[in-house]
């Protein structure tokens, strides 16, 4: 294993480090050997209030920040992103270590994040109103605020891009915030909060809070000054979330929830190549990410080829030592592990044919074998609820129209995919099935530039690109009379 040095484990409320006020810690494990990696502060009600307390005062109409021109908040963002790349390495192991997944893959996702504040960067002296031409004698116009305190709550399958996700419109916006990392994985978003400072982000702009979600992260949707929530997790933490969002303000809410994610492979697709989208679009980081693509449905006219070449290709996939050159690590945590190995189990019994994988690997560590289902049906567990590990269920379809019902039949909306040959078939599919994201011939290609979230109970709103910014702004209309006759 790589050494890493841990350097930051302590609350970071308006650019110090400070212990919870109850001098509490909790532990966060390496999900590789089970150890202990460190002892974290555990952030609850009253270092909730000590931390919007600073970024309310942070957003005083007179600070710092908000009287900071547009394009240095720009500037400062992209201090940042600097940051992070002169810090790839020691982000990346630190990612690792806490997370579990392949140092190479946690690398990519740094200097991906350190985009994603670039592209904010360049929109934070970009944000205007509209002018609505005189009705009358009344000229209207628009201002674009920022929305002001917001509380950001944050799940554990890729900790350095959601906390980026989240900060770099509130940076571009100019709002400040408190976020609280989840628990399996608090270690990179303190180190990011090292940096945050360093590039000269004023006090109290962003904070971060560790600790657990039905303290911390419940004292943070409950708080009177916060008045916008962003959350990304499960769904059903989602529903809490939104109804303590009204409780005691009426905040305004963001979700980034869980997935059912349909891809179908079409007769004409090339058999190979379908086989290779769907497999990263099922076991991409070890399965567990928002979007997987986990139902594939392949047309009968290919489908015996098909399952077996899934069937191949998860069998070579690799699973081991995340610091090695590996595909895939280890599942988070116990919870995850278990769960996963229940669905598994829940698969064979259900009458599902598992033709690769199926167990967990090795004796320590939350390692599973990347499992493929075959003979699928709809109504299986493992067809129906979302896994969130390395597992793929294949289900076998005849018509267009019976596949766009059957990808269509689940509460989420999140993505969807469609591999064929025929633009016809394409379009089709991208206007009936409904999901956030689309991919034709690909799958889960997602930019700075690209909205992101979902229909149904897979969220509401969006995060990047433009619809990402404006979910950290308000609109101010402001109009005003023109007198009827010349001045002089
Ligand atoms: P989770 O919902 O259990 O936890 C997410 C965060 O919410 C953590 O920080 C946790 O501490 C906090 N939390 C838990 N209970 C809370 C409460 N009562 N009040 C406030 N905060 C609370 O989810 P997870 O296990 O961390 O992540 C896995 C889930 O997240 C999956 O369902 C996955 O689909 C979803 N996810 C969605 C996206 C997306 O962009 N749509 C991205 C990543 C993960």
């Amino acid at each position: 294993m790589a050494k890493v040095d841990v350097k930051y484990t302590k609350l970071f409320i308006n650019n110090e480090w400070v212990d919870a006020v109850s001098k509490k810690t909790f532990p966060t494990i390496n999900p590789v050997d089970e150890t202990v990696i460190a002892k974290v502060a555990e952030g609850d009600k009253a270092d909730v209030d000590l931390a919007v307390a600073a970024a309310k005062k942070a957003f005083h109409r007179y600070s710092e920040w908000r009287t900071l021109d547009a394009s240095q908040r720009g500037r400062l963002m992209l201090k940042l992103a600097d940051l992070m790349e002169r810090d790839v390495k020691y982000l990346a192991n630190l990612e690792t270590l806490d997370n579990g997944k392949p140092v190479k893959q946690a690398e990519g996702e740094v200097l991906w994040s350190a985009s994603i504040l670039r592209y904010y960067a360049g929109k934070a002296d970009k944000i205007f109103g509209q002018t609505i031409p005189a009705d009358g004698e009344v000229v209207t116009f628009t201002l674009k605020e920022p929305v002001g305190v917001c509380g950001q709550i944050l799940p554990w399958n890729y900790p350095i891009p959601m906390i980026v996700w989240k900060i770099a419109p509130v940076l571009a916006a100019g709002c400040t915030t408190v976020v609280k990392p989840a628990e399996q994985t608090p270690l990179t978003a303190l180190a990011l909060a090292a940096l945050i400072k360093e590039a000269g982000v004023p006090a109290g702009v962003i904070n971060v809070i560790t600790g657990y979600g039905p303290t911390a992260g419940n004292a943070l949707t409950h708080h009177p000054d916060v008045d916008k929530i962003a959350f990304t997790g499960s769904t059903e933490v989602g529903r809490i979330i939104m109804q303590a969002a009204s409780a005691v303000n009426l905040k305004r809410v963001t979700l980034e929830l869980g997935g059912k994610s349909p891809l179908v492979v079409f007769n004409d697709a090339d058999v190979e190549k379908a086989a290779e989208i769907a497999h990263r679009a099922a076991f991409a980081n070890a399965g567990q990410c928002c979007v997987a693509g986990t139902r594939t449905y392949v047309q009968s006219g290919i489908y015996d080829k098909f399952i077996a070449k899934a069937a191949e290709i998860a069998k070579k996939r690799s699973v081991g030592n995340p610091y090695e050159d590996v595909q895939q690590g280890p599942q988070i945590d116990k919870e995850q592990f278990d769960k996963i190995l229940g669905f598994i189990d829940a698969g064979k019994k259900g009458g599902a044919k598992c033709i690769a994988g199926g167990d967990r690997q090795g004796k320590v560590g939350y390692f599973v074998q990347p499992t493929v289902f075959a003979d699928v049906t709809d109504n299986m567990k493992i067809a129906r609820e979302e896994i969130f590990g390395p597992v793929q269920s294949i289900l076998k379809f005849e018509t267009f129209e019976e596949v766009v019902d059957r990808a269509n039949d689940s509460n989420y909306g999140l993505g969807a995919g469609v591999v064929t040959n025929d633009i016809t078939t394409a379009l089709a599919f991208v206007k009936h099935v409904r999901a956030g994201s689309m991919w034709v011939n690909t799958y889960e290609h997602v930019t700075p530039q690209t909205p992101f979230g979902g229909f149904k109970e897979s969220g509401i709103g969006r995060e990047l690109g433009d619809d990402g910014i404006s979910q950290y702004l308000e609109n101010k209309t402001v109009s005003f009379s023109l007198p009827k006759k010349p001045l002089l």
